[in-house]
């Protein structure tokens, strides 16, 4: 038995397959890496986060054995009730010390911290200013907030002043992907602390693909962000950390608000303790983690010298493991994403509405986990199929 209700959604199921913006999941059957077992087939990843390689970490895994011992699978309660276990202190501790912040909050996932960080820190009377090209998590906290929302074309600050000078909110708040995640770039965090600054707003910067990558690993922040109790600075923990969950730095005072206030921190079951045990050691293995990292940026040369001059794209402005091929077409995008994984090659097609129009790239992510001969096969393939 059908009903209206379902045949309309099943319509709409209809015209996103005719549209190419079906979204399917492919079976994992491997532990995450460069190289892994999708839907029944041997391929090498390039569209992971794991840009370290510490998903599968021998280290981490050792972590997450001598902890699930210790204190269990489940949290069993919320933070604020009793859910909230040693390990999860330990890691904030560690954290806030690595970044360089005072103080440190653990939330479960990314976009659980984003929408919690936003609507603690404006309502309906606030302004949120925000770059065009922000995760989906930030426009949703930002909608989430009732607080207007104000976007301004990306990087471009020129329009963001003129905003922030013509806005009347008491409570600002500036964001920004501090990597943007699907064009690879960065924003410049001075000059919007500058902006902060000039127009007594907060600045948060979501440094989801930062993190554990740059600046021996603490992430994306510059000096001065570090120092300043305005930059309210959020890690995500399940990309380069390679385990699970997101990490708010700031003040201490901005993090006890944020215990009291973060509906998306509060009414929510803490993550196992066990996560938190993983984290600690990922925060070791990162902080020492030199190594992996020069064996990235490595990998980032070699694509962005095979590339140059590529027929069938252009490769985007971005020093970062993110580098995307812009195609064009979304249907153009997913026949060469095809065409790769037909060769074992894992990379996937990024479609319009995730990216503007007329704008869908294959997103190459980079990892410390590949080898030159990967990455080697992967500039002599896109060649080959131009
Ligand atoms: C992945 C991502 C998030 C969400 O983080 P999760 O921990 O995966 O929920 C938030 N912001 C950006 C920029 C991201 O890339």
């Amino acid at each position: 038995m059908t009903h209206p209700a379902l045949t309309r959604l099943q319509q709409g199921l209809g015209a996103l397959k005719a549209d190419h913006l079906e979204r399917r999941r492919r079976l994992l059957e491997s532990a995450q890496g460069a190289h892994v077992m999708i839907d029944g087939q041997r391929v090498v990843s390039f569209c992971s986060n794991d840009y370290l390689g510490l998903a599968a970490d021998p280290t981490l895994v050792a972590a997450a054995h001598a902890a699930l011992d210790q204190c269990g699978v489940g949290a069993g309660a919320a933070h604020l009730i009793t859910g909230h276990h040693g390990f999860h202190q330990d890691f904030e501790a560690a954290f806030a010390r690595f970044v360089r912040k005072s103080a440190a909050l653990l939330f479960s996932t990314g976009y659980m911290a984003n929408l919690g960080v936003v609507t603690a820190l404006v309502d309906r009377r606030g302004e949120v200013f925000a770059d065009k090209l922000n995760h989906a998590s930030l426009v949703d906290a930002a909608q989430l907030s009732g607080a207007s929302f104000t976007r301004y074309r990306h990087l471009e600050l020129s329009q963001l002043e003129g905003q922030l000078a013509a806005s009347a909110a008491p409570d600002k708040l500036i964001v920004s992907d501090l990597v943007f995640s699907m064009d690879g770039d960065t924003a410049p965090v001075d000059a919007l602390l500058d902006l902060a600054e000039r127009y007594d707003a907060w600045l948060y910067l979501d440094d989801a693909h930062g993190f554990g990558v740059l600046n021996q690993g603490r992430g994306g922040l510059t000096e001065r962000a570090r120092a300043s109790d305005r930059v309210i600075y959020l890690a995500t923990l399940g990309k380069a950390a390679g385990v699970a969950g997101a990490a708010v730095a700031a003040h201490e005072s901005v993090i006890d608000w944020l215990i009291q206030k973060a509906r998306p921190y509060i009414y929510t079951t803490a993550s196992p303790p066990l996560l938190a045990a993983c984290l600690l050691e990922s925060i070791r293995q990162i902080e020492a983690g030199e190594t992996r990292r020069k064996r990235l940026r490595r990998h980032i040369a070699q694509l962005r010298e095979g590339l140059a001059g590529l027929k069938l794209g252009v490769l985007m402005d971005s020093a970062t493991p993110i580098q995307p091929v812009v195609i064009g077409a979304n249907a153009d995008a997913v026949r060469l994403s095809q065409a790769l994984l037909q060769r074992g090659l894992l990379v996937p097609a990024i479609r319009t509405p995730t990216v503007p129009a007329n704008t869908a790239r294959l997103r190459i992510t980079l990892s410390a986990a590949h080898s030159a001969d990967d990455v080697a096969q992967l500039v002599e393939t896109l060649h080959a199929l131009a």
